[in-house]
């Protein structure tokens, strides 16, 4: 079984060197990053199993980080921090933590809280959460989409789209049906609004790459499908 990967945000030498230790000892594999914008750049290059965030980081504090690894990330975050009100515990719960140990804490709790989240991930990690196509990969939860390893922005709309016809793999849909499925309209006449969308994607999803995975069904709509 691969490691799970934990990384450690913290700014302090001698917290991270003892969590480090301990982490490692425990099988995990650890990476750590010294403030807030390094941990931007470390969460960028990997999907992580967990992120210990500490609160009080230079550049960028813990929570601003917080907020912002979860416009795309559904990752487990645990947040440290020497603070203890209620108040600071909801306010960093609110930006999307997962948990929150106060410092200083035992590694033996931390360790605890460690697996409960990844428990929690793995619980939540349905087959349902991703769907792939080829080299198409959509995930529902994070609303990511990445095709060969690039990730391409989509408005709401077109990943709406875009998640229909995955869905519907194979399968040759009308426009009329994909009008109703995806915009919700249900009145005949008003279909070129999906060709319009299915331009969008194609230019964003297809143009660039192989194969081409959306095409046209002459007569009826479009179907998505492998090659
Ligand atoms: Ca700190």
């Amino acid at each position: 079984m691969e490691k799970e990967s934990i990384l450690i945000v913290e700014d302090e030498v001698n917290v991270i060197q003892f969590m480090q230790l301990e982490l490692e000892h425990e099988g995990y594999e650890v990476t750590t990053a010294k403030d807030g914008e390094e941990a931007m750049a470390r969460f960028q290059e990997k999907e992580w199993s967990v992120i210990l965030l500490d609160w009080m980081l230079p550049k960028l504090d813990g929570l601003e980080v917080c907020r912002r690894i979860r416009k795309t990330s559904q990752v487990p975050i645990i947040i440290l921090t020497a603070r203890d009100y209620v108040g600071d515990k909801i306010l960093g719960l609110d930006r999307g933590a997962d948990d929150y140990i106060t410092k200083p804490f035992e590694i033996e709790e931390l360790l605890a809280r460690i697996r409960a989240v990844l428990r929690r991930a793995r619980a939540g990690e349905k087959e349902e959460d991703k769907i792939v196509v080829e080299n198409l990969e959509v995930n529902l939860k994070s609303r990511r989409v990445i095709r060969e390893g690039n990730e391409i922005e989509l408005t709401q709309r077109e990943f709406d789209l875009l998640v229909f016809l995955m869905k519907h793999e194979g399968e040759a849909l009308s426009r009329e049906w994909l009008l109703s499925a995806v915009w919700g309209y249900d009145f005949v006449g008003e279909t070129n609004v999906v060709d319009v969308y299915i331009r969008y994607l194609r230019n964003k999803l297809d143009r660039d790459y192989e194969p081409t995975l959306i095409h046209t069904v002459r007569g009826i709509g479009y179907i998505l499908r492998s090659s």
